[in-house]
């Protein structure tokens, strides 16, 4: 950070400034300009001075402004840890490397026969790990919640049955050990970004993290809220792009894709894009999905229902399993494009797949 003086301010202004800075226990670095002082900031951890600390800088006679220098992240961005983080989930899957991941599976864990149906469709189609929520949030307490630490093992169940990996969000700190026990990664979401000691102590479980964009944060809040668990000393950290909140009425929220290419700029973290979210429409979610990928994200999440119109949450943005597994192939060859690559090592299952392009009249 830097503090540029007023024109002409006084040397008892300067030498406040410069005193209120070492109590800090900060070094300064003055230039004396023939009619305006800059005063720079020296030290590793100028970060804590952002905020507040520069708003009342500001409030000294003879101070015209404060102009940081260096981000107010520090451990989430690429200036202090310039190679990119792959997070390996287990089970031989990183997210981050040349290999684009693919989270499929229900946005709710609703029943045995409902989440097993989804996890095999979704592996024989190409995904890696098998999503769905045990413990909701949903905008309307009147809405389906989850099972709870029923959908928790529910989860296990599947995750033996097919080998896929589990993601499941948790909700409250009290949860975390038991999500933990049961999921490969714990994911915060969009209405948890800013709960700090929810972020706190997902980091101290020691598991991968996948932390999802808040509902209107910026992009510096959410790595502002990253900062949070790479704090704790894991570094397992996966951002997800799930679409912000803007004027626009047509998609349930937009999905921000410039901000994947953003996050690699500016962050060594791996990115995955959440289309099903972002779009709230079914017959958006393969668009963007292939778009996110074109932008270069590390993975896709995806919403998938073996019967959306009867799912008990966010049925309207569920892919069938069948166009599902349409919208692999085409993930693999935009990843191509790319330079990525999509493992396809997996068992075929002629159920569910089809070369013909996915159809976005009829239902989903
Ligand atoms: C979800 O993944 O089902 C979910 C609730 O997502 P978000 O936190 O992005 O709204
Ligand atoms: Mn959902």
């Amino acid at each position: 950070m830097i503090i540029m003086m007023k024109y002409g301010a006084a040397q008892e202004e300067i030498t406040a400034v410069i005193e209120r800075i070492e109590e800090e226990g900060f070094k300064t670095h003055v230039s004396a300009g023939e009619q305006r002082t800059i005063i720079g900031i020296v030290g590793s951890d100028v970060q804590r001075l952002y905020g507040d600390f520069a708003g009342m800088i500001e409030r000294f006679p003879g101070v015209e402004q404060t102009i940081p220098i260096s981000k107010k992240y520090k451990l989430s961005s690429r200036e202090f840890h310039p190679q990119n983080t792959v997070v390996d989930v287990g089970g031989g899957v990183l997210v981050g490397g040349e290999e684009l991941v693919v989270m499929a599976g229900p946005c709710s864990v609703e029943n045995e026969a409902q989440l097993l149906e989804t996890a095999f469709a979704v592996k024989a189609a190409g995904a890696k790990i098998l999503r769905g929520g045990a413990f909701k949030p949903r905008t309307s307490p009147y809405q389906f919640r989850g099972l709870g630490r029923e959908g928790l093992k529910l989860l296990a169940k599947a995750r033996e049955e097919t080998g896929l990996r589990v993601i499941t969000e948790v909700m409250a700190v009290e949860d975390v050990e038991a999500v933990a026990q049961y999921s490969d990664i714990l994911q915060i979401g969009a209405r948890n970004m800013q709960n700090f000691q929810l972020l706190e102590a997902c980091g101290l479980a020691n598991k991968p993290i996948l932390l999802k964009r808040g509902l209107s944060a910026t992009i510096e809040e959410w790595l502002l809220a990253a900062e949070y668990i790479l704090a704790t000393g894991n570094g397992q950290l996966i951002l997800c792009e799930r679409g912000i909140r803007t004027f626009e009425t047509y998609t349930r929220n937009t999905m921000d894709i410039s901000a994947i290419p953003i996050i690699h700029k500016i962050s060594h973290l791996p990115i995955i894009a959440d289309p099903s979210h972002g779009t709230g429409k079914w017959y958006l979610v393969s668009p963007l999905a292939l778009a996110s990928v074109a932008a270069g994200a590390d993975g896709l999440i995806i919403e998938v229902h073996p019967n959306p119109d009867h799912a008990l949450s966010d049925g309207p943005q569920s892919l069938t399993c069948e166009n599902f597994a349409k919208l692999m192939p085409q993930v693999s060859w935009v990843a191509a494009a790319v330079g990525r690559a999509v493992d396809d090592s997996h068992e075929a299952d002629d159920r569910f797949s089809s070369s013909k392009p996915i159809s976005t009249v009829g239902l989903g």
